[in-house]
């Protein structure tokens, strides 16, 4: 064996992973197509569940220290800092829950800083999988390379996913988008909604949003214009774009997770339009629901089986996104039919009721997983960074006590259990944490099933 793991692709969720799975004890073996790391400024936002993930690790400063740029940038391209549901800029966000404003290549700079010391391969490509029943051998950079798990976090053009067979079910593009950083000369159209299309410029970002067509090749500076003629009417030069990118909003995700030895995390395991910024959001939780699942299975600790809860809970959270970014794609659609719907849905939003389903929604914070035994809310839901006080006076945040991969008891004068850390807390509780932060068991029922399930 090469690795314990190997995992395809060091984009944010394969970087991650790869440090849960050194965490869990593992020794995984990252493989990139790519020389170098990529500069394409996709993500801008990270949603509240990637970002208490990567604070449970200990990287909140850095999180922080990014997200004062961020937002200001956030605040200049959109005129506003708020959370959006198909562009209807509206949304307060929940204090407790907080969001990231990084961008995606100062992201993967924190990941890769997080994950120094895990072997990468740069400018390894894999090509072909193999599984049988000790391990999976895949090609890259000449040679075969032996593990007993590979993951594909290959991004949304997965070869793992597609050399190994996983279906990927979902709805096609309705809209497509191009977009970049864009310098004109002379006048622009207003940003904004119109007859055939939407229209969005700030700061140094534009993009046009028109009825998908099918497969388009590069973009260039006169496509964009003449994209921009066609919605707004007015014609406009486009003296450079850097960064063009095209996408669209086709919704799939695989049919399962995991087939035998492979699984699949991140964009490969689902795609969807970027309205409202989710795609890392449910990335980085794949990789932290896995990553301690994996490490638990290869120490010897949990049986195979175990692994098949990932699927189990990572799949009706990535069904989730779906649904909301497909409702988000029938009301960015042009028409008079739909302006009309976007005021009723801005009205809406202006209850805070609906408000907070809108961000709960967005941010996942709403998602609960069905576990293999009764319980009630919170169970299920993944825990907030809660203040935590303590018996001699003192305050900490839950993410001081989350740096490894073992669940956490906070407990009230609950007795302590070997499998997992114990924290004495006065102020809530009791709580039984999984190492990915998700809410084990809060008081009702026996605690022993919820250890004997997870650890
Ligand atoms: C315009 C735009 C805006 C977005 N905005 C947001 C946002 O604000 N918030 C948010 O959460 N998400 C956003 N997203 C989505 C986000 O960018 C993705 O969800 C994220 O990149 C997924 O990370 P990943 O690691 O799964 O895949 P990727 O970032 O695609 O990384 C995959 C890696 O695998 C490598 N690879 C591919 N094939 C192979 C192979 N055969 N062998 C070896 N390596 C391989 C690639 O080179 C790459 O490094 C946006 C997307 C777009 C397009």
């Amino acid at each position: 064996m090469d690795a314990d793991a190997i995992v395809v692709g060091a984009g944010p969720v394969g970087l991650f992973l790869a440090a849960e799975l050194r965490l869990a004890g593992a020794d995984p073996l990252v493989l990139e197509r790519l020389e170098r790391p990529s500069e394409e400024t996709k993500a801008r936002g990270l949603g509240a569940l990637a970002t208490e993930a990567l604070w449970r690790r200990g990287l909140g400063d850095q999180l922080a220290e990014a997200d004062v740029e961020g937002t200001k940038d956030l605040a200049r391209d959109h005129g506003s800092t708020r959370g959006h549901f198909a562009s209807i800029h509206k949304i307060v966000p929940d204090p407790d829950r907080p969001r990231t404003n990084i961008w995606q290549p100062e992201l993967e700079r924190v990941l890769a800083k997080h994950a120094e010391g895990v072997r990468v391969l740069r400018g390894h490509e894999v090509i072909a999988l193999e599984s049988d029943v000790d391990g999976v051998t895949v090609t890259a950079g000449g040679r075969g390379w032996r593990a007993k798990y590979v993951v594909g976090c290959d991004g949304g053009r997965s070869t793992v996913r597609k050399l190994a067979g996983f279906d990927f079910p979902g709805t096609p593009a309705l809209l497509r988008t191009i977009a970049g950083r864009v310098r004109f000369a002379g006048d622009v159209p207003p940003g904004g909604r119109y007859a055939t299309g939407a229209f969005m410029h700030g700061g140094s970002m534009a993009g046009v949003t028109e009825p998908a067509t099918g497969p388009e090749p590069e973009v260039t500076p006169d496509e964009l214009a003449a994209a921009i003629e066609r919605v707004t009417g007015q014609r406009v030069v486009v003296e450079e774009i850097q960064d063009a990118r095209r996408f669209g909003d086709q919704a799939r995700q695989a049919a399962t997770y995991r087939l035998g030895r492979v699984f699949l995390a991140g964009d490969a395991a689902h795609v969807h339009s970027p309205s409202g910024g989710q795609g890392l959001n449910l990335g980085i939780p794949d990789a932290a629901n896995l990553g301690w699942k994996l490490g638990a299975v290869l120490r010897g600790d949990k049986p195979e089986a175990f692994l098949d809860t990932y699927t189990r809970e990572r799949h009706p959270a990535g069904e989730a996104v779906l649904r909301n970014t497909r409702a988000q794609s029938a009301l960015l659609a042009p028409g008079p039919h739909v302006d009309a719907l976007r005021e009723i849905v801005a009205e809406l939003m202006d209850l805070p009721e609906a408000n907070r389903y809108f961000a709960d929604l967005l941010s996942g914070t709403g998602h609960r997983y069905d576990f293999p035994y009764p319980a009630p809310k919170p169970v299920g839901e993944h825990c907030p960074d809660l203040e935590l006080r303590h018996g001699d006076g003192r305050t900490s945040r839950l993410h001081e006590h989350t740096r490894t991969d073992r669940g956490l008891l906070l407990t009230t004068g609950y007795p302590a259990d070997p499998r997992v850390d114990v924290v004495a807390v006065t102020n809530t509780g009791p709580l039984l944490l999984r190492p990915d932060g998700v809410i084990a068991w809060a008081g009702e029922g026996p605690l022993d099933t919820a250890l004997d399930t997870w650890f």
